[in-house]
C-alpha cells in the first residue's frame, strides 16, 4: 500500500479522499490555491502545498505544479477526485510517465470514454444497450444525414463527440431543421471542445437518468454496485440522487448491471467508473461513461457498505477486489441532497462568508462537507459546499430522515438551495418516486421559478 497520496482537488471531495487515506494509514498531501488557504482539509493534511492563485487554470488545472508537488513531497500516487483533471487522459499519462500512480483508469480508457463516439462504439461491441442513432460520427453529406435521421426517427438529438457538462447538444424535431442544426452544432463543438465531430441519437421524450457504479481491479475482476437514480436535474446538473432507483424491476437492473461489469472485463477497465443510462419504458440506453469517482458515490456506499474511495486506492495499489458480485448486497435506501451556495429561486451563485454552520446528525445521516462556521466560500469554483446523505430501511424512512436532517441544518451568511430541497422532499410526485429528467424544470415553471 502507498505511504503517501497527493490529492489533486479541493472542497468536499478533497476532505473525503483525505478521510479514506487516513483510515488506510496513508499520509495525505493536499495542493491548494490561495483562495483555499483556510480550508478544513488543508489544516488537517499531513502536508499542504499552495500551488497558485485562485483561478483554476493556474492552480487545480496546472499539471506541472501538481506533479512538481508530488516530486518534492515524495508522494507515490495522485488521486484526482472529480472535475478538474480527473478525466484528462494527458494528465493521467504525465502522472504515470513521471513515475507516480494515477488513482484511476489507464490514459487509454479515459481517452476512449472521453470521446462519446468512441465510447458508444466500445459499448456496442461490449454488448451494452445504447440509444439508437448514427453509427459513429455523422458524415458531411447532407443527403446521408437526412437518411440516417429518417431511419432513427424524429425527434433526434445532435450531440458533440467531445461534449460534456450538458453542453453541445441540439434537439431536432423536423427534417427541415436538420442539416442546419448539424452544421451549427459542429461549429459550436469545434470552438468549445476542439473537436467538430457530432453524432445523432433518438431523442427520448421522458426518460429517467439511472446509472450503474462499477469497480474493476487489475486482476480481471469487475463488479457493479447497484444503481443510482439521478433524474432530479436542472440544466443537466443533478441535485438529488438516490439508490436504489424506485420502481424499476430488479431483473431489468440486474441484466444491465451484469452487462456493465462484463464490459469492464472486456475493455480491461480498472478503477471506479459509472455507466450513465437513460431509462424509458422498461429499457436502458447507454449515454456515457464517467471514468472517475462521482459526486453522488455516497448513496451507493450507504446501500452497499463499500467504501468506493478506499477501493479506488486499493485497486491502484494493485490489490484484488475483496468481494465477488454475489457477496454484494444492497440494503435499504439512500438519498443525497447536494447543498449549493446559491439563491434557491434564481440559482445565482451566493459565495461569501458562512457566519453560522450547523450540520444535521442522528441515525442514518451523513454529511460530506468542508464547510464550517466562519468558512469563506470562494467565488472561483463550483457552488457545491457539501452533501447531506441519509440512509433508511425503506425509501419512506430515508425521506423522513432527509426531512429531519434538512430541518436541522443551519447555514447563515450566504444563500443555499436548502429551501428548494425542503420543498422537493414534501412534493407528492417525488415522494411517489420515478420522476423523469424533465420533472424539476417543469416543477419550477409550475411554481413560477
Ligand atoms: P454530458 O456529458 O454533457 O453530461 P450526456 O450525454 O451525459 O452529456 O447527456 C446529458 C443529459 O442530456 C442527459 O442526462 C439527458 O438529460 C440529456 N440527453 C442526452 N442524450 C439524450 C437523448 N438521446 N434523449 C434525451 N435526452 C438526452
Amino acid at each position: 500500500m502507498f505511504k503517501k497520496v497527493l490529492i489533486a482537488n479541493r472542497g468536499e471531495i478533497a476532505l473525503r479522499i483525505q478521510r479514506a487515506c487516513r483510515e488506510l494509514g496513508i499520509k495525505s498531501v493536499v495542493v491548494y490555491s490561495e483562495a483555499d488557504r483556510d480550508a478544513k482539509y488543508v489544516r488537517l493534511a499531513d502536508e499542504a502545498v499552495c500551488i497558485g492563485p485562485a483561478p483554476s487554470a493556474q492552480s487545480y488545472l496546472s499539471m506541472p505544479a501538481i506533479i512538481a508537488t508530488a516530486e518534492v513531497t515524495d508522494a507515490e500516487a495522485i488521486h484526482p477526485g472529480y472535475g478538474f483533471l480527473s478525466e484528462n487522459a494527458d494528465f493521467a499519462e504525465r502522472v504515470e510517465r513521471s513515475g507516480f500512480t494515477f488513482i484511476g483508469p489507464t490514459p487509454e480508457a479515459i481517452r476512449i470514454m472521453g470521446d462519446k463516439v468512441s465510447a458508444k462504439q466500445a459499448m456496442i461491441r461490449a454488448g451494452v444497450p445504447c440509444v439508437p442513432g448514427s453509427e459513429g460520427a455523422l458524415p458531411e453529406d447532407p443527403k446521408e444525414i437526412i437518411k440516417i435521421a429518417r431511419s432513427v426517427g424524429y425527434p433526434v438529438i445532435i450531440k458533440a463527440a467531445g461534449g460534456g457538462g450538458g453542453r453541445g447538444m441540439r434537439v431536432v424535431h423536423t427534417e427541415a431543421a436538420l442539416v442546419h442544426a448539424v452544421q451549427t452544432t459542429r461549429a459550436e463543438a469545434g470552438a468549445a471542445f476542439g473537436n467538430p465531430q457530432v453524432y445523432m441519437e433518438k431523442f427520448l421524450e421522458n426518460p429517467r437518468h439511472v446509472e450503474i457504479q462499477v469497480l474493476a481491479d487489475t486482476h480481471r475482476n469487475a463488479v457493479w454496485l447497484g444503481e443510482r437514480d439521478c433524474s432530479m436535474q436542472r440544466r443537466h446538473q443533478k441535485i438529488i440522487e438516490e439508490a436504489p432507483a424506485p420502481g424499476i424491476p430488479r431483473r431489468i437492473i440486474e441484466k444491465v448491471g451484469d452487462r456493465c461489469a462484463a464490459a469492464c472485463k472486456k475493455i480491461g477497465y480498472r478503477g471506479a467508473g459509472t455507466f450513465e443510462f437513460l431509462y424509458e419504458n422498461g429499457e436502458f440506453y447507454f449515454i456515457e461513461m464517467n471514468t472517475r469517482v462521482q459526486v453522488e458515490h455516497p448513496v451507493t456506499e450507504l446501500v452497499t457498505g463499500i467504501d468506493i474511495v478506499q477501493q479506488q486506492i486499493k485497486i491502484a495499489a494493485g490489490e484484488k477486489l475483496p468481494f465477488t458480485q454475489r457477496q454484494i448486497e444492497l440494503r435499504g435506501h439512500a438519498i443525497e441532497c447536494r447543498i449549493n451556495a446559491e439563491d434557491p429561486v434564481k440559482f445565482v451563485p451566493s459565495p461569501g462568508r458562512i457566519t453560522m454552520w450547523h450540520a444535521p446528525g442522528g441515525p442514518g445521516v451523513r454529511v460530506d462537507s468542508h464547510a464550517y462556521t466562519n468558512y469563506f466560500v470562494p467565488p472561483n469554483y463550483d457552488s457545491m459546499i457539501g452533501k447531506i446523505i441519509v440512509h433508511g430501511d425503506t425509501r419512506e424512512q430515508a425521506l423522513a430522515r432527509m426531512r429531519i436532517a434538512l430541518s436541522e441544518t443551519v447555514v447563515e451568511g450566504i444563500q443555499t438551495n436548502i429551501p428548494l430541497h425542503r420543498e422537493l422532499m414534501a412534493d407528492a410526485k417525488f415522494i411517489e418516486g420515478g420522476t423523469s429528467i424533465h420533472y424539476l424544470e417543469a416543477w419550477m415553471a409550475a411554481h413560477k421559478r
